[in-house]
């Protein structure tokens, strides 16, 4: 039995479950993962943390394994928070980070989920996991399986970039492509654990996948040295990382860590080609109408339906922050715009995120001294579909212009 954990808590209901055997969801819905934090609160102190390793594993007291399982891990090293006053520059801002997640095994924040996720499983004896996946998940789910000897099954739509693909593949997963969404993808996964007995590890669909993507929330915590930053964007497919920083905040103000009670505005940014949330939001819904024809190339968000729905906005609305969606034709050039400025390889997802920033800064609703966070969820190499460039050629290496080369143009 996990040290801290005390119960799981239904989202929708408040329903207390067992956190002693696997679970899924409850009337359809996430659950929670709730820990005795007073005890926490007596055991560890926020300054005990920085002569632990660097790496999400160093909160321990507040992730949900006993502290005598062997963790499945790849090394996943804490993120840089990367201070970006060119880009900051471009739209007014004196206090811009960029937390590069891209950084962690896998290329992609996912790994922090399914390195809990994998972990729990793991404990619990499973040994044959199934996810659907926009594409990254699929990749840090077939590694983290690999790593731990277990059984993995990944279906992913059959225009996912190549690389989320060839990744799965390469660590071992059986890997199919599937004509359709995301969506199409669960419903396999969910018909197929009567028929093969495999674990459903679907974004929310188990309880911990929230848990180790809580770790950016805490990370950025300590990071910041205990004081939060005004405003976060993050780009919003299922919603986890949203959710799961929410939850580090809250459980951070009860343990009496935070420096002061402010907690950041949380934006949850989509592509206007596949934007359930922001329109839930705009609509002032609780829970969000399917999107229909969802196409972005930031494959990481397009879900159109998200099982957390309600949870998502319900940390928007109560960080007083806003659901956004920007225009998918300007993502290439956002993505151009981070990495020109700052050196940083931003996936297209992120790119939305800068097309809010751009926005929210003109209408005034984020200030030019606040301190503004985005969250590089993946890295750039891994959509070599949206980075397509025509290159200049040197047609021979004998007769070169050298006025051509200083232009950057072909010669
Ligand atoms: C999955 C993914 C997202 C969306 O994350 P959620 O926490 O599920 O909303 C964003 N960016 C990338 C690169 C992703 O892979």
């Amino acid at each position: 039995m996990p040290r801290f954990v005390t119960h799981l808590e239904s989202a929708i209901d408040g329903t207390q479950l067992e956190a002693d055997r696997p679970q899924t969801l409850h009337k359809d819905r996430p659950l929670w993962v709730r820990y005795d934090l007073e005890a926490i609160g007596r055991v560890v102190t926020r300054e005990q943390l920085a002569s632990r390793a660097t790496s999400l594993w160093r909160y321990r007291e507040l992730l949900p394994y006993a502290e005598s399982v062997d963790v499945v891990s790849l090394g996943e090293t804490m993120t840089p928070l990367v201070y970006c006053p060119t880009l900051g520059d471009r739209f007014g801002l004196a206090n811009l980070w960029v937390k590069d997640e891209s950084r962690l095994p896998t290329g992609s924040f996912k790994s922090r989920g399914l390195a809990m996720a994998v972990t729990m499983a793991r404990e619990f004896g499973l040994k044959r996991l199934a996810i659907p996946t926009a594409g990254n998940a699929g990749g840090a789910l077939a590694a983290y399986a690999a790593r731990a000897g277990m059984e993995a099954f990944v279906f992913m739509p059959d225009d996912t970039p190549a690389i989320n693909q060839l990744e799965c593949r390469l660590a071992g997963a059986k890997t199919f492509l599937v004509p359709g969404l995301i969506t199409d993808c669960g419903k396999i996964v969910r018909d197929g654990k009567e028929h093969l007995g495999w674990f459903d590890v679907s974004t929310l669909k188990e309880p911990y996948r929230i848990e180790g993507k809580k770790t950016m929330g805490l990370e950025l915590a300590e990071q910041m040295e205990w004081r939060l930053p005004d405003v976060i964007l993050y780009p919003t497919g299922g919603g986890t990382g949203l959710i799961g920083m929410w939850k580090a905040f809250a459980e951070l103000a009860q343990l009496g860590w935070l420096e002061d009670d402010k907690r950041p505005r949380m934006v949850a940014v989509q592509s206007d080609g596949c934007a359930p949330i922001a329109r839930a939001f705009e609509q002032g819904e609780r829970f969000a109408e399917p999107f229909a024809f969802p196409a972005t190339i930031a494959s990481g968000i397009r879900v159109p339906a998200a099982v957390g729905d309600f949870m998502i906005l319900d940390a928007v609305r109560e960080s007083d922050g806003r659901a956004v969606a920007v225009d998918e034709s300007r993502l290439r050039e956002w993505m151009a715009l981070g990495a020109g400025c700052e050196g940083l390889a931003i996936c297209p997802e992120t790119a939305a995120c800068i097309g809010a920033l751009e926005a929210l800064v003109a209408e005034e609703w984020i200030a030019p001294d606040e301190r503004v966070v985005i969250f590089n969820t993946g890295a750039a190499q891994k959509y070599p579909e949206a980075m397509q460039a025509e290159l200049p050629r040197i047609a021979d290496p004998a007769w070169i212009n050298w006025e051509r080369i200083a232009q950057g143009k072909s010669t």
